[in-house]
């Protein structure tokens, strides 16, 4: 070490990323610090993303279910209404319970927590500004890996003042129900907090600039599930574009215009949720002074073993290329600290499955029918639907589908993508398949547990090669 160099890995941001990537280093024996500004760590995901809205999609879940179809199964319940407060609650005792979960794990694996934000300041070394104590430290490392996540990406002309009109965080904590909700961006999180929101009653209207909803979703499938929401009477008024959101009266009024220009019109609202994605977060950490490159879309640039342009500074998670998903980041830092102990780390971007946590889910790996088609693969497909699926009749939850495409030629498996009640379990036998480079034969031939919603990959991938049995 040069001297000075007291760590050997200086993380910069305590989310899946940067928090797994500091456990990591420390299980390798490397002397590991981690910087997170927030006070609290888990990122993004654990404080205002993944958890709390999975949190709030189970209770509102629960909550339209005992009021739309207990009856039907027979469970008499009376006077069904919901408490915003207690709801809330349940969620922060999910995700304070988890974030120190961390904290444990960081003392378990002598990790060593500072609590402040921290600014690259040479290539071994992070000033950092304490957050309780107002005073600053000098982080120095042999390595350090940027893992500061990404922040909601504004739009012009709508302020975003977290009571009524919300990014994603200010609608994870709304005091009460909305009547009138319109969602600006149709990708999954915009569609994740309507659902939340429309179960407990509010009207949502989703306006997407684009002509398609998700549009990374498989197109066939992306029309059924666009169907399905509708039918949970979740509106949509698609190719707009919002110019501007104005109080009005005790509401807000939304200027539209068609997103080819003119046609203009309005909408009111009681919240408006922007959730028109996410950019890459690199204020304040003193990259240009550094010499630490960007690339177009403002991301850290990185080589394929996550190494920026100066060769002690690594980035990692939603800072960098690459899809901006939690288990994305925890394999990026698995791998880069793997890389820097010289050992084979490797992410195949090519198998990170997307979940939209709606009900029913969507999860997808690999490649949509679109994508095979303009890469000229000559293909097969097999599907199944989840209505010929035994176990989904019995839970009387049976909306989906599940299609598998593979090579025409090998019949090795491009791409999966399930919609079911139950998708982002079901998908990962559909990660192993394609991580091992299976065929749609060597699932269909793989035995199944019966009755399982799984059965139906089972059966679309039998359909694949040869015929489903119960379609
Ligand atoms: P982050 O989680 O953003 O963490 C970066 C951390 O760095 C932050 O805590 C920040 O405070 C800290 N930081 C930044 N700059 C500094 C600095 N200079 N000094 C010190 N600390 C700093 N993904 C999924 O896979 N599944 C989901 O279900 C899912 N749901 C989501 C729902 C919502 C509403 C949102 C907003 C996101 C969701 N995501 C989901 C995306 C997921 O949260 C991100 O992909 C993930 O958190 C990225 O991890 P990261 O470690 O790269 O960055």
């Amino acid at each position: 070490f040069a001297s000075g160099e007291d760590n050997d890995v200086v993380v910069i941001g305590g989310g899946p990323g940067g928090y797994v990537a500091a456990i990591k280093a420390a299980q390798l024996g490397f002397k590991t610090t981690c910087i997170e500004k927030r006070g609290s760590l888990g990122g993004t995901c654990l404080n205002v993303g993944c958890i709390p809205s999975k949190a709030l999609l189970h209770s509102s879940h629960m909550f339209h279910e005992a009021k739309h179809t207990f009856s039907k199964h027979g469970v008499k319940v009376s006077g069904v209404d919901i408490d915003v407060a207690a709801m809330m609650a349940q969620k922060e005792q999910a995700v304070s319970g988890l974030t120190k979960g961390i904290e444990g794990l960081f003392k378990k694996n002598k990790v060593t927590y500072v609590k402040g934000s921290g600014k690259i300041v040479s290539p071994n070394e992070v000033a950092v500004e304490l957050v309780d104590s107002g005073g600053s430290q000098s982080v120095k490392g042999k390595h350090i890996i940027i893992a500061t996540g990404s922040d909601v990406k504004g739009l012009p002309g709508i302020t975003i003042d977290e009571k009524k009109v919300v990014s994603s965080t200010g609608a994870l904590a709304l005091a009460e129900v909305p009547d009138k909700m319109v969602v600006i961006g149709a990708g999954y999180i915009g569609l994740e907090m309507g659902s939340v929101w429309g179960r407990l009653g509010s009207e949502v209207t989703v306006v997407e600039f684009g002509d398609v909803i998700v549009p990374s979703m498989d197109a066939e499938v992306r029309k059924t599930f666009q169907r399905s929401l509708e039918k949970q009477k979740m509106k949509f008024v698609m190719k707009t574009k919002v110019v501007k959101v104005e109080e009005s009266g005790s509401g807000l009024k939304l200027s539209l215009e068609a997103a080819s220009g003119g046609s203009p019109s309005s909408l009111e609202a009681d919240v408006v949720l922007v959730a028109a994605g996410r950019s890459p977060y690199t204020k304040g950490l003193g990259l240009e002074e550094v010499g630490i490159k960007l690339d177009k879309m403002g991301r850290v640039e990185v080589d394929d073993h996550f190494r920026t342009s100066v060769p002690s500074v690594y980035a990692i998670g939603d800072v960098i290329r690459g899809p901006m998903l939690a288990h994305k980041a925890e394999e990026d830092g698995v791998a880069c600290v793997e890389l820097i102990a010289g050992k084979a780390g490797h992410v195949n971007y090519d198998t990170v499955p997307g979940i939209v946590y709606t009900h029913p889910e969507v999860a997808s790996v690999g490649k949509t029918e679109e994508q095979v088609k303009a890469l000229g693969i000559a293909y097969s497909v097999g599907k199944f639907p989840m209505m010929a699926n035994s176990r989904a009749r019995t839970i009387d939850d049976a909306e989906g589908i599940v299609k598998i495409i593979a090579e025409k030629e090998s019949d090795k498996i491009l791409g999966i993508h399930i919609m079911a009640s139950n998708a982002g379990e079901m998908i990962h036998e559909a990660c192993l398949a394609l991580e091992y480079g299976a065929s749609s034969e060597d699932i269909a031939r793989t035995c199944h547990g019966h009755p399982t919603l799984s059965e139906a990959v089972k059966e679309a991938a039998m359909a694949t090669y040869d015929k489903s049995i119960h379609f």
